[in-house]
């Protein structure tokens, strides 16, 4: 094994770490994973003004700032939705379980949503805005990958399966690359 890993099992932080490992190497490594994770996760949780911030921002990159939403929100009560828009109020609420997804995830929820505030129905026309953004299929992988292990109860606290992971290159000199993905296993 040549990298560290470590990622989130629910309740539990899984740290891999190469079996050639000292003590003193296995002991700074748990704790800079620890960090980094921590690092991560905070900056997959935006608030509600960095949430109506990247809106924006994905407004005026993909749909040349004509979605302009009133209000973009956290949500708890969306249900099995990740998120809903009011065009006639021009509302966007994010439902609570994307918030610890990949910024991409999150970026396509809130663009699918800034959409609907020009195109109320899943038409071609709305599909069409949504080609401009790279990562459409594969956020809908993403998120259609989740409800399915949510549905058979391998992640029921509703947290997002998270990873950090670092390539191992010569010693201490150890270059960090911070994954989005878990690893699949
Ligand atoms: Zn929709």
């Amino acid at each position: 094994m040549r990298t560290v890993s470590a990622w989130r099992e629910g309740e539990r932080t899984v740290i891999a770490i190469p079996a050639r490992f000292t003590r003193a190497q296995e002991k700074e490594w748990v704790h800079r994973m620890v960090t980094r994770l921590a690092t991560q996760e905070r900056r997959r949780r935006p608030s509600d003004v960095e949430l109506a911030d990247r809106a924006r921002e994905l407004s005026a990159r993909y749909l040349s700032s004509r979605a302009v939403p009133t209000s973009v929100r956290w949500s708890t009560n969306q249900g099995r939705r990740w998120g809903s828009c009011t065009p006639s109020e021009g509302t966007i609420r994010i439902s609570d379980r994307v918030r610890g997804m990949p910024r991409w995830v999150i970026d396509y929820v809130l663009l699918h949503e800034l959409t609907h505030l020009l195109h109320a129905c899943h038409g071609p026309e709305f599909w069409a805005e949504l080609d401009a953004y790279p990562r459409t299929q594969r956020a809908q992988g993403f998120l259609e990958g989740y409800s399915f292990r949510a549905e058979r109860g391998e992640d029921a606290d509703g947290s997002a399966a998270e990873a950090a992971e670092v390539d191992e290159l010569d010693g201490d000199e150890l270059d960090g690359v911070v994954r989005d993905e878990a690893p699949t296993a």
